[in-house]
């Protein structure tokens, strides 16, 4: 069809970075993609684009410590996932995995080093 649109993007599933192709018309056709997670990572990035957020909290010894979220949440969010971040203070201790933030746009914010 003449009106298709056409996206070149490289799929950051797996180190083998395909190539892909993406002609988005009434449906979408994906090219380039060795296996099938290809396919679903070309049309979700099409279509509703997430993305995991890693980041630091402050700390509340006046320092930071890494955290990221548990799943991906919607790349049109991030602005605003950030903020709620850097809003937020945790108490020490803190360990690996425990969570900092409950609930940012469906994803848990948890930290990712242990720290005091
Ligand atoms: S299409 Fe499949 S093989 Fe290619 S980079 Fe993506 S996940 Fe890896």
């Amino acid at each position: 069809m003449e009106n298709n649109k056409k996206r070149e993007l490289t799929c950051i599933i797996c180190p083998r970075g395909c190539q892909l192709t993406v002609d988005i018309g009434e449906e979408i056709e994906v090219t380039g993609n060795i296996c099938p997670r290809g396919k679903t990572y070309a049309i979700n990035e099409c279509t509703n684009p997430q993305r995991t957020v890693t980041s630091t909290v402050r700390t509340s010894d006046g320092g930071v410590v890494a955290v990221k979220t548990d799943r991906t949440v919607p790349k049109g969010k991030m602005m605003e996932c950030m903020e709620i971040i850097n809003r937020a203070v945790a108490e020490l201790p803190v360990r690996v995995g425990d969570v900092i933030i409950e609930d940012v746009f469906g994803a848990k914010v948890v930290a990712t080093q242990n720290k005091g």
